[in-house]
């Protein structure tokens, strides 16, 4: 690579990383395995510690966790509540330990704690009362969640110690809890929460406590951040202290003279975390004594005295009771492993793809087997491998049928594929994962049809085709399982509302293979109607930009299939809408005030809410992001502006008042 290149690299992965910060952090709901963001966050340290001078100030190896939310009250944390370095083998471990050693005067003793899967939180105490309790946000301002977090038992509301004392700890959901509140989301057709660590984060930070309260938190405490009358000298006579003035602390500590003694223990909780009843993510190594600490400072974002260490993705043993097959939208049938039930990565698992039969042979994979799971990046379950030293000789091989286990029609293997397909376009199955599609969130959005409701309309046969869907009636829905009178109602009106849908979604839910939902943008923006786009050649689609041969090729064999002409023909009569209405591609302008420029939104605006100033700001042309860095363009910045506002204005960055906001876009929107 070359250095533009190693350049674009590090910005691209700055712009992922935040990204999937912000929806870790921020939201509650990380859209990535933990893995792949630290394996991605690794390989940006690298590239940093190689390239300083292309280091982004925006970096997330400068950041600690996430903004506070709005909703919040902010806290200004005294001293800054910090992340941790990360160790993933015994080697990270050892080179911590080694440079511990060589930046102290004297033996390093280290004190090994299990690293809780929760949230950071501190409590404050003043005059032995509980004041206030936050979260640790971006490590210097927090949210002040006190209401929610007076509803956890165990924090004591008072404590006998007069002195301002502020303490840290990982607020946590114990296990029980947690699975049954997934249970009971999934019940609701609500998505359950990835991790104990997001459950626990999503439920403190809920506006009502009501609701805090129900979920069942529990917190350990580990440390202090300020302690007026304090005479301890090391890590462990705090958590000794701690302990003392009746805060819940963590029982499975030890005080360790060497390295070995700190693998020994990582060595002994990698072994047994699964008999505790809430989740570890790894095992954090403290340097004991403050002086070493004092002596050891602090990077960026971590002290250079503790490092976490994180346990490798989980891996156990269980039985694979059956393969089954599974029918996709497209018709590829796809080998299912049904498992004996078994816990996981925080989760109780029973199903895996097995992807296709070519793997399953060149793995020796057999029903009855004992397998090997893994959760691929802790979320999405895996077999690796089968344990043939444990056969019995009772285990029996898995063939792909030669018809489809639904509609008994031949499977086909399609040139350069490995997977088998149904190609009977009247596949019941087929229809049916077709119209789960359609009504999904970035297609038709119709609210209130799941899953479970799509196959009991399959069930009763009240739907074969999209177009049936808009001939639902009232007295159909009734007579479904848990469907009341005001479910119906609201189901039939969202069913109505979807006809106004701009065109992409429509072309979207098709499902025609190859169009994404981003293609189907560009389809409708493009050709603007059902009809043009329906009577388009081949080159005329291939000429748009973004869309290749393969796609150009898929669109045009799509409608000339005549049961697409007659879905089409049915969905216009009953008043589907198939003009696109969204922005037109002749008004969006490329060159408007903000074009190619990044912006900051800082401090209270009164004129528009933060949404309508961002939505403003992009409709001319702008990026908004979050922080200020080399690439700002411009600050705008509201009443109160803080930090941003004067790390701007030593950056010597643009600065603009919410006023001139108004008057630079007035008459260009
Ligand atoms: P961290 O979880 O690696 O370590 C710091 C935290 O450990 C502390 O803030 C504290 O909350 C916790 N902790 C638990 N027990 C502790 C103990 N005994 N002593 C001290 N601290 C203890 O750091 P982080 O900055 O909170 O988060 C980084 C983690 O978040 C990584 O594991 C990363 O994979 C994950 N992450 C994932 C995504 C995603 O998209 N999946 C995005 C961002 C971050």
């Amino acid at each position: 690579m070359n250095k533009q290149e190693i350049k674009e690299r590090m910005d691209s992965l700055v712009e992922v990383l935040n990204q999937y910060g912000y929806s870790y952090y921020v939201l509650d709901n990380p859209t990535v395995p933990d893995s792949e963001y630290d394996q991605k966050l690794r390989e940006l340290e690298d590239l940093e510690k190689a390239y300083p001078d292309l280091a982004r100030e925006d970096s997330p190896t400068q950041r600690i966790g996430g903004e506070p939310l709005d909703a919040f009250r902010k806290v200004t944390h005294e001293t800054p509540m910090m992340s941790l370095g990360n160790a993933f083998n015994e080697q990270d471990l050892r080179d911590f330990a080694r440079r511990a050693q060589e930046g102290v005067s004297g033996e390093v003793t280290f004190v090994c704690e299990l690293k809780i899967d929760g949230l950071a939180i501190s409590l404050k105490y003043q005059e032995g009362k509980f004041v206030l309790g936050s979260t640790r946000g971006d490590g210097r301002i927090g949210e002040d969640i006190t209401s929610n977090l007076r509803t956890i038992r165990s924090i004591p509301l008072s404590i006998k110690e007069a002195g301002t004392l502020e303490v840290r700890g990982e607020a946590f959901m114990p296990h029980k809890s947690f699975l049954e509140m997934n249970k009971e989301r999934e019940e609701k057709g609500e998505e359950p929460f990835a991790n104990p660590r997001n459950a626990a984060a999503g439920s403190l930070r809920q506006l009502n406590p009501k609701i805090a309260a129900k979920r069942n938190l529990d917190i350990f405490l580990y440390g202090v951040g300020e302690w007026e009358n304090s005479n301890i000298t090391s890590h462990s006579e705090s958590l000794e202290a701690l302990h003392r003035l009746g805060f819940k602390t963590n029982k499975e500590w030890k005080r360790c003279k060497s390295i070995e003694e700190v693998l020994e223990f990582v060595t002994y909780w990698t072994e047994h975390r699964k008999d505790l009843n809430y989740e570890i993510d790894g095992i954090v190594v403290k340097v004991d004594s403050l002086d070493h600490q004092d002596e050891l400072g602090f990077t960026a974002k971590s002290p250079r005295w503790a490092i976490a260490y994180k346990f490798p993705a989980e891996e156990v043993v269980t039985t694979l009771k059956d393969i089954v097959l599974s029918i996709g939208r497209t018709g590829v049938v796809t080998p299912t492993a049904i498992l004996e039930p078994v816990r996981i990565a925080g989760s109780t698992v029973q199903r895996a793809s097995l992807h296709n039969e070519d793997l399953i042979r060149e793995q020796d994979i057999r029903i009855g087997d004992q397998v090997v799971i893994k959760k691929a990046g802790d979320i999405i379950p895996k077999v690796v491998r089968s344990i043939i030293e444990q056969r019995t000789g009772e285990e029996k091989e898995f063939h792909m049928p030669e018809e489809c286990p639904d509609c008994g029609n031949e499977l086909v293997r399609l040139e350069g594929e490995v997977a088998l397909r149904c190609i009977n376009p009247n596949c019941p199955a087929q229809l049916m994962e077709g119209l789960i599609h359609f009504v999904s969130r970035n297609a038709m959005n119709i609210d209130g049809l799941g899953e479970k409701v799509i196959i009991q309309l399959f069930r009763e046969d009240l739907v074969h085709t999209i177009a049936d869907l808009y001939r639902l009636e009232k007295e159909d829905l009734l007579n479904l399982e848990r469907m009341g009178e005001k479910s119906v109602t609201n189901l039939l009106n969202a069913i109505e509302a979807s006809k106004a849908n701009s065109l992409e979604r429509l072309l979207f839910g098709l499902g025609i293979r190859f169009i994404g939902s981003k293609a189907a943008q560009t389809l409708a923006m493009e050709f603007e109607t059902m009809e043009r786009l329906q009577h388009a050649n081949l080159e005329e689609i291939v000429a748009i930009e973004e869309i290749g041969e393969k796609m150009a090729d898929s669109i045009v064999r799509y409608f000339e299939e005549e049961k697409v002409t007659q879905l089409l023909k049915e969905l216009k009569e009953l008043g589907v809408n198939m003009t696109y209405t969204g922005q037109k591609k002749s008004e969006i302008k490329t060159d408007s005030l903000f074009s190619g420029k990044t912006v900051v939104l800082t401090g209270k605006m009164e004129q528009y809410t933060r949404k309508e100033a961002k939505e403003l700001i992009e409709s001319l042309g702008g990026a908004v992001t979050g922080s200020v860095s080399k690439k700002t363009d411009v600050l705008i910045a509201g009443a109160d502006a803080g930090s941003k506002l004067e790390k701007a204005e030593k950056m010597g960055i643009e600065v603009w008042s919410e006023t001139e906001l108004k008057e630079a876009t007035e008459g260009e929107e």
